[in-house]
């Protein structure tokens, strides 16, 4: 990225903020993309960047991401994320979380934000003490706790609106699913794939995840490697980001691939390939939304509510079932489809919010 502002004016950003305090060794950036929908809303992520041009760049990129995350999820919330400098192992951990809340509470409610790769619930506690406007705390915060199941709840409706329109029914009893990751989503996924019936291949880097899956559900495992030779109806990534490239293409003999894993295409030109190869994909940011959607549902209408929650998780499905839609009517694949399904939802509730309330002038 040569100029801030031209990265900033190419892709519509709304705001960057750069936070300091010397004395704490505090150094971050909150970026707004879009709060179309609703206010800027997405994780802090702490890491140690190269540079600060790489990390003003990461922040900025993520924010956009997650204004298509909460707009193809149906969320009404915008696009946002906060991005700490520093390393993630760092122990003095509540000075610089509680800066942090400090300066997103002077934004009013414009930033919300959450856990993220090298921050956890503890960090989020120490933002909560400054400011209300942060999402995944503990329960006892009244947050939603651990979310993963409900990310693995919406990858299953996410395969099975894929498995309707590859194979005709959206059953997916007695289909072969191979798993790749047995972490915190991963293992979610085997065990509700295994109460409808899935037969499932797993792998993980680590053996003892898989061991205890073997043992608790009977699964079969491959080796990590050999994951991408298993016959199969669906690979369900759940570990690493881009594992759909040209070696994988060339090796996956499914038609599905549907998991959490976050860019899961190497480049872009990976999924028109898949498109060529006659394979369904379901863009990863549409099938993992389950855990956002269910933690930030709280922040709607009435507050807490665990069904109403799942039942927003649930309709993943008929947002794929409308991915498939304008990937036929655009002819386009479906990540570019989903990119779309967002972009057509903000220029919709924009075109409604037009309309005032209070016409005086
Ligand atoms: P996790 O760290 O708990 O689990 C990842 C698992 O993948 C680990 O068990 C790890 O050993 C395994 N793994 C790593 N490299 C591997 C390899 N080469 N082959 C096989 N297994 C390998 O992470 P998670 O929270 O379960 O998230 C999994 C993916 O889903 C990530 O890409 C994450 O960004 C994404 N995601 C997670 C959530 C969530 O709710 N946790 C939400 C959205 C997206």
């Amino acid at each position: 990225m040569e100029s801030v502002f031209a990265y900033m004016e190419n892709y519509d950003y709304e705001n960057l903020l750069l936070c300091q305090d010397k004395a704490l060794n505090f150094k971050a950036i909150i970026a707004l993309h879009d709060t179309t929908l609703g206010p800027a809303t997405g994780g802090c992520r702490m890491w140690q960047y190269e540079g600060e041009m790489d990390a003003i760049e990461d922040a900025l990129r993520l924010a956009r991401g997650m204004t298509y995350k909460y707009a193809a999820a149906g969320v009404n919330l915008g696009g946002g994320k906060a991005v700490i400098l520093g390393d993630p192992y760092r122990k003095d951990r509540e000075p610089i979380f509680r800066a942090l809340g400090k300066f997103i509470n002077r934004l009013g409610g414009k930033y919300i934000t959450g856990e993220d790769v090298g921050t956890t619930l503890n960090d989020m506690e120490y933002i909560r003490m400054e400011t209300e406007y942060v999402v995944t705390l503990p329960t006892y915060l009244g947050g939603a706790g651990d979310i993963a199941p409900m990310t693995a709840f919406g990858v299953i409706r996410a395969m099975q609106a894929c498995c309707k329109r590859v194979y005709g029914s959206d059953s997916l009893e007695g289909k072969t699913v191979t798993v790749q990751g047995l972490g915190a989503v991963g293992h979610n996924v085997v065990g509700q794939l295994q109460e409808l019936g899935v037969k499932m291949v797993v792998t993980d880097i680590d053996s003892q995840k898989v061991e205890a899956m073997v043992e608790k559900y009977g699964v079969e495992r491959v080796d990590p490697q050999a994951i991408y030779d298993v016959e199969c109806d669906v690979f369900c990534p759940c570990a690493l980001g881009a594992i759909l490239n040209d070696d994988t293409l060339a090796r996956l003999k499914c038609r599905v691939i549907c998991g959490s894993a976050n860019n899961q295409l190497r480049e872009e030109r990976h999924g028109d390939l898949l498109e060529q190869k006659g394979m369904v994909y379901a863009p990863d940011y549409i099938a993992n939304a389950g855990g956002t959607i269910y933690d930030t549902d709280r922040l709607g209408i009435g507050g807490v509510s665990h069904e109403r929650g799942k039942e927003k998780v649930s309709r993943i499905y008929q947002n794929m079932e409308r991915i498939f839609e304008i990937a036929d009517r655009d002819k386009m694949p479906t990540y570019l489809a989903a990119d779309r399904m967002a972009e057509e939802r903000i220029r919709e509730i924009a075109e409604v919010k037009k309309y005032r309330d209070d016409l005086r002038p």
